[in-house]
C-alpha cells in the first residue's frame, strides 16, 4: 500500500506522544488500585485526583462533579438513563433531537419501554436545532433535554447557549454530547449553561477505553453498574487510572491548542471544499457552511456509491468514511443524512473526511487527485 494518508480523525485519533510519555509509568511501576490504603493506593488515587482536577479546570466546574467511564457511550447512558430513572417523579417526558449518535438516541428510546415519553426534534437542512421549536416542544412533564454540541457525521455546531436560554426558566436537565467539540470549542460548562457533558478521550488524541461525564453538584442519578461504590456510588469499578491520567493530559493539549488548530483546520477545510467543488460540480455540501466544526468535510458526490470510494480509497492510501465510522454495524443510510433532508441515493453517496493534527496542506492535492481518478474509474464501471 502507498503512504497512509489518515482522514478520520472524527472516528479515532493516535494518541498524542506527550500522553503516552505522561500515562507510561502508570502500566508499570505506578500500577496502585486507588482504592488501596498502602502508599501504592495513595499515589494511584493521588493520580486520579490530579486528573479530576485539571479536567475541572478546563469545564470550569468542581473536581467532584466529574465521573471517569469508559467512554461517551457509557458517559451519555447515565446521564440519560441515570437521570431519567432517579427523577421520574418529576415527569417522564424527554426531548433529544433525530441527529444525535446512537449512544443517546437508543438510550432514550430505551427508556418508551419504561414508560417515558421521547420526542425527536427535527433540524433544519443544515443540522442545526431551532431554540424555538425546543420551546414549542416542552411539556409540563419535560425532565431532561439532550442535544449535542458538535454532530460527529456533518459537523454542524449547536447553539448550545441560546438552548440553553430557551430552557432556564424551567427545572430541566440539560445534557450536551461534546465528544467532538473538545478540540476546537468551548467546553466551560458555566458559560454553556449545561447540567450534563460528555467527552470520550479517544476523539482527542488520548487512549481508547475512557470518557468523561460531568454531572451539576445535587443531581441524583441512578447508576448503571452497582460493585464497589467507587467514585460516590455513582460509576463503581477499578478506576483505569493510565487512561484517566491520559484523558487529562489530552484534554489539557487539546483546549490549549484549540484556536491554533482550529485556525489551521479551518483553511484547510474550506480549501478542500472549493478544490472538490470544481472537480466534481454537481457536489453538495451536507450540514452547515456557517456553523461548522473546523475538521469536517462531509459532501454528497452525486451518482457515486460512497462506499466503493472509501474502499478503493483506502486501497490508495487515503482513509476516511462514509457516513458515520462509529457504526458501520448499522445496514441503513445514515439517520443524520435522512433528517437534513437528503434522499437515501445521496445519503449512499455521501463521504466523510476528517482532518486532525497530522493533516498538512501539502495532503490536499493528493486527496482531490485520488477522488477524481477513483470517480473516473468508477464512471467508466458503471
Ligand atoms: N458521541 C459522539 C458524538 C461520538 O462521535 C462517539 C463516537 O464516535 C460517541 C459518542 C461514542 O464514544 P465512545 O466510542 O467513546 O463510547
Amino acid at each position: 500500500m502507498r503512504d497512509i494518508l489518515y482522514l478520520d480523525y472524527a472516528a479515532a485519533t493516535p494518541v498524542d506522544p506527550r500522553v503516552r510519555e505522561t500515562v507510561e509509568p502508570f502500566f508499570h511501576e505506578r500500577f496502585g488500585n486507588p482504592s488501596s490504603l498502602h502508599a501504592m493506593g495513595e499515589e494511584a488515587s493521588h493520580a486520579v485526583q490530579q486528573a479530576r482536577e485539571i479536567v475541572a479546570q478546563f469545564l470550569q466546574c468542581r473536581p467532584d462533579e466529574i465521573l471517569f467511564t469508559s467512554g461517551a457511550t457509557e458517559s451519555n447512558n447515565l446521564a440519560i438513563l441515570g437521570y431519567a430513572r432517579a427523577n421520574q417523579d418529576k415527569g417522564k417526558h424527554i426531548i433529544t433531537t433525530a441527529i444525535e449518535h446512537h449512544s443517546v438516541l437508543y438510550a432514550a428510546r430505551a427508556l418508551i419501554d419504561e414508560g417515558f415519553d421521547v420526542t425527536e426534534l427535527p433540524v433544519s437542512s443544515e443540522g442545526l436545532v431551532d431554540p424555538a421549536q425546543l420551546t414549542d416542544a416542552l411539556r409540563n412533564d419535560t425532565i431532561l433535554v439532550s442535544i449535542g454540541y458538535a454532530n460527529n457525521e456533518i459537523g454542524t455546531i449547536q447553539p448550545i447557549r441560546e438552548i440553553h436560554h430557551a430552557l432556564a426558566k424551567r427545572k430541566i436537565f440539560f445534557h450536551t454530547d461534546a465528544v467532538q467539540a473538545a478540540g476546537a470549542l468551548t467546553l466551560d460548562t458555566g458559560k454553556l449553561g449545561v447540567d450534563a457533558l460528555s467527552l470520550t478521550s479517544s476523539k482527542m488524541y488520548g487512549p481508547k477505553g475512557v470518557g468523561v461525564l460531568y454531572v451539576k453538584k445535587g443531581t441524583v442519578l441512578l447508576p448503571l453498574m452497582y460493585g464497589g461504590g467507587q467514585q460516590r456510588g455513582m460509576r463503581s469499578g477499578t478506576e483505569h487510572v493510565a487512561g484517566i491520567v491520559g484523558f487529562a493530559r489530552a484534554l489539557e493539549i487539546s483546549q490549549q491548542e484549540k484556536e491554533h488548530e482550529s485556525q489551521r483546520l479551518t483553511s484547510m477545510r474550506d480549501r478542500i471544499i472549493i478544490e472538490l467543488q470544481r472537480t466534481f460540480a454537481n457536489m453538495k455540501v451536507n450540514g452547515s457552511r456557517e456553523h461548522r466544526l473546523p475538521n469536517n468535510i462531509n459532501v454528497v458526490l452525486p451518482g457515486l456509491d460512497g462506499e466503493a470510494l472509501v474502499i478503493y480509497a483506502s486501497q490508495a492510501g487515503l482513509m476516511f468514511s462514509t457516513g458515520s465510522a462509529c457504526s458501520t454495524v448499522e445496514q441503513d443510510p445514515s439517520h443524520v443524512l435522512r433528517a437534513i433532508g437528503r434522499s437515501e441515493e445521496e445519503a449512499n453517496s455521501s463521504i466523510r473526511i476528517t482532518l486532525g493534527r497530522t493533516t498538512k496542506e501539502q495532503d490536499i492535492p493528493r486527496i482531490i487527485a485520488t477522488l477524481k481518478d477513483i470517480a473516473a474509474t468508477l464512471n467508466v464501471k458503471r
